[in-house]
């Protein structure tokens, strides 16, 4: 099939509902997507029936209000089209009510307390910024209307509200600062984002094996493969049959969905992909990273595969993230994260370069944490991923730029790009990027975009956004208070740009941040570094937070907060879930398991002694010995685990518990882990009653 007759064939896109909508409400509902302006009901009604035709067309029967509350995970509640008609016949029904409200039952969601269960009403409201979709599966067809989650009174309870919100905050101080370097044509700054996709793909019958990889999505045990990924063959290697059939299949499905999905490798570690799309505006990319993880999921189960999303879903092999590439354009098409041929001459760029310098700098804290997850944790700061210290990359030639800025109070030359010598004489010229790549970067400026490198791949990428998007604006906004005071406005940027970058350049950091060096050279420059994602999460609740999403309409201080509380909930609930997981593996399996193989060693000393004589058996007798203690060690560190689980859970306080979970439960899950790994070297490999490290991520 070609390519560009089915691309986008699953939504109600901008040329359907050209084709489909008269043209006057097309163009009321192009107003409310472009400009925000109020939909009548006239119009949603009309919208509605068209949207329902043509899904009905397709073979839809039901339609859901799409959201994505504060789990990170999306919800739905499936409703049919179907309705009474007259004479025991059915009618198909859709109407602009249903289209734009929906009201699921609040209560079966996090609310991190603003919401009484009494009050438990909640609003989906349609995100008409982001297209509907059809979802095809063995269910039949659903219409997918993408929407925001609030509640009663207008909190937020979803990830994509506050979005929505910071970018209308960008948007409009990106606007000011535009209009000060006289661009009076431009009508609005979007947000732009493309975000890479790690993931594992392993053998389904061997993951419906392991009960830690069912329940938490990673592995709780596993001792160490005889080979891992230090050939470092693995890497852009040939991409298996099986995996390529996945790809293929994924490729059509999101292109169904309008999904750019662009380029596919194969990752670092064994079993270990990534995926790419073509960047979209950021809501848009949003909804469709959360597509991409749910085909993922959904399509390799049908090639009798498991699409692991976790962070960290095996220790000692590399963890997967995401890389969310954000910049910001124009709606007359230009890229303001763009240096252009002279950036020392580019005032508008470096302005912009300056604020997110700034923003960076001053919600170090709040980025680390809108990139946290339980899962993360296990990933940040291992010298696989960005350490967990914010920092900034910008490369040679603007780390040059800055220095000239603030040396000399102005910047008069850029380094060129140099011609790249392979000493070949018969291989083409190819000029070099300006920059090289810092791939231990948490945050690097690559060229025309910021790529944020923190985010953990199972997460939703609209904190981070959110976050990004916020901060960035407060920086444009006391910019722009500053520049439109100001008398001589050339001199004043200038004055602006050298000022921020002094005041803030401790964050920029062009050197190795795997390195031990790394910590200790930021702790000196007073950079904040949140060890783990608990210790993060007070991060929301600052002053200099609450004030500044409070300014810009983004979230409110109960809004924050009730993050907040969530936050820790998830960290204890998914810790908890991973230790009782552990307590039955390990009760039920492993140390049952290497009884069983203490048996055989038994067995085999008693008749090597009847046979021969006694001393003939020391050797076993040794390894009996060994095996008893191992699993001696495996009881104890059980028994300190169910300890410590149930002293969590008479823990009250969220905060208090998320701390205990971190410094008791995690560590006493480390020690049960230890042992059982150690048992597992010793058992006999056909008692062992789960799939290997070796046999999960090589036997693909
Ligand atoms: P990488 O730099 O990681 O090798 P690419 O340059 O292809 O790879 O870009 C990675 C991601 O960044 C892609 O999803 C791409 O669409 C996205 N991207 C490219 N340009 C922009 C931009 N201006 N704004 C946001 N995302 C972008
Ligand atoms: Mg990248």
């Amino acid at each position: 099939m070609d390519l560009t007759q089915y691309f986008g064939s699953n939504t109600f896109n901008d040329a359907v509902m050209k084709e489909r909508l008269p043209l006057g409400v097309y163009k009321a509902l192009k107003k409310t997507i472009e400009n925000g302006e109020e939909l009548s009901s006239d119009i949603a009604d009309t919208v509605a029936n068209a949207m329902k035709q043509w899904a009905m067309e397709r073979g839809a029967t039901h339609f859901t209000h799409w959201f994505q509350p504060m789990t990170g995970v999306t919800a739905e509640k499936h409703d049919s089209f179907l309705s009474k008609g007259e004479n025991g016949r059915v009618m198909m029904e859709f109407s602009g009510k249903e289209l734009i409200k929906g009201e699921p039952d609040a209560s079966s969601f996090p609310s991190g307390g603003l919401r009484a269960t009494f009050e438990a009403r909640g609003y989906t409201a349609w995100d008409c910024t982001s297209p509907a979709f059809l979802r095809e599966d063995v269910s039949g067809v659903t219409l997918c209307i993408p929407t925001a989650f609030c509640s009663y009174t207008g909190e937020a309870l979803d990830k994509k509200t506050p979005l929505l919100r910071s970018m209308e905050a960008i948007n409009k101080q990106a606007l000011r600062v535009l209009r000060l370097f006289g661009k009076k044509d431009v009508k609005h700054v979007d947000v732009c984002v493309g975000a890479e996709q790690e993931y594992f793909l392993i053998d389904r019958d061997k993951y419906l094996k392991r009960d830690d990889l069912i329940y938490t999505g990673r592995t709780l045990f596993g001792a160490k493969p005889p080979k891992g990924q230090e050939m470092d063959d693995h890497y852009f290697g040939t991409i298996k049959e099986r995996v390529s059939l996945f790809m293929h299949e994924l490729n059509e499905e999101l292109w169904k969905l309008g999904i750019y999905a662009k380029t596919q490798h194969n990752e670092a570690a064994p079993a270990q992909h990534e995926l790419a799309p073509i960047f979209s505006t950021v809501n848009i990319e949003t909804d469709h990273n959360q597509l991409v993880m749910e085909c993922m999921k959904k399509i390799a189960a049908r090639h009798g595969l498991a699409c692991l999303l976790h962070e960290k879903p095996f220790a000692g092999v590399n963890g997967s993230g995401k890389h969310n590439n954000w910049s910001l354009v124009t709606d007359t098409g230009e890229n303001l994260m763009k240096p252009g041929k002279k950036p020392h001459e580019n005032m508008q760029f470096l302005l912009f370069l300056a604020a997110v310098i700034k923003a960076t700098d001053e919600h170090a804290e709040l980025i680390r944490l809108a990139a946290s997850c339980p899962g993360n944790d296990y990933r940040l700061g291992g010298a696989e991923a960005p350490p967990t210290i914010v920092s900034i990359f910008i490369g040679e030639q603007l780390e040059d730029i800055l220095a000239q800025l603030i040396a000399n109070g102005k910047a008069t030359s850029s380094k060129e790009r140099e011609m790249l010598k392979i000493g070949v004489s018969t291989m083409p010229y190819i000029k070099k990027d300006v920059n090289d790549r810092n791939r231990t970067s948490t945050f690097a400026f690559t060229g025309n975009k910021f790529e944020l490198r923190m985010v953990g791949s199972s997460m939703s990428i609209a904190d981070a956004n959110t976050v990004l998007n916020t901060t960035v604006a407060e920086s444009l906004c006391q910019m722009a208070d500053e520049l439109e005071r100001a008398d001589n406005f050339d001199d004043a940027v200038l004055k602006l740009i050298c000022r921020t970058i002094n005041e803030h350049k401790r964050v920029i950091f062009d050197g190795n941040g795997y390195s031990k060096e790394w910590v200790d050279e930021a702790e000196k420059r007073g950079l904040p570094n949140k060890a783990s994602f608990v210790d993060a999460i007070e991060a929301l609740t600052y002053g200099n937070t609450v004030r500044v999403f409070e300014k810009h309409g983004v979230m409110s201080k109960a809004e924050l907060q009730a993050r907040a509380e969530i936050d820790y909930e998830i960290y204890s609930k998914t810790t908890n879930i991973e230790a009782n997981t552990m307590i039955e593996m390990a009760s039920r399996k492993f140390i049952p398991a290497a009884i069983k193989y203490a048996g055989v060693v038994a067995d085999a000393i008693n008749s090597i002694s009847s046979a021969l004589d006694e001393s003939e058996a020391d050797n076993e007798r040794e390894m009996l010995g060994e095996c008893l203690e191992l699993i001696g060690d495996a009881r104890r560190t059980l028994k300190r685990l169910s300890d410590n689980v149930n002293t969590a859970a008479r823990i009250s306080n969220e905060e208090e518990k998320a701390h205990y979970f971190r410094d008791y439960v995690v560590k006493a899950m480390q020690a049960l882990r230890e042992s059982v790994d150690a048992l597992e070297l010793q058992v006999d490999a056909e008692l062992w009653p789960v799939p290997t490290y070796g046999e999960l991520i090589f036997e693909v």
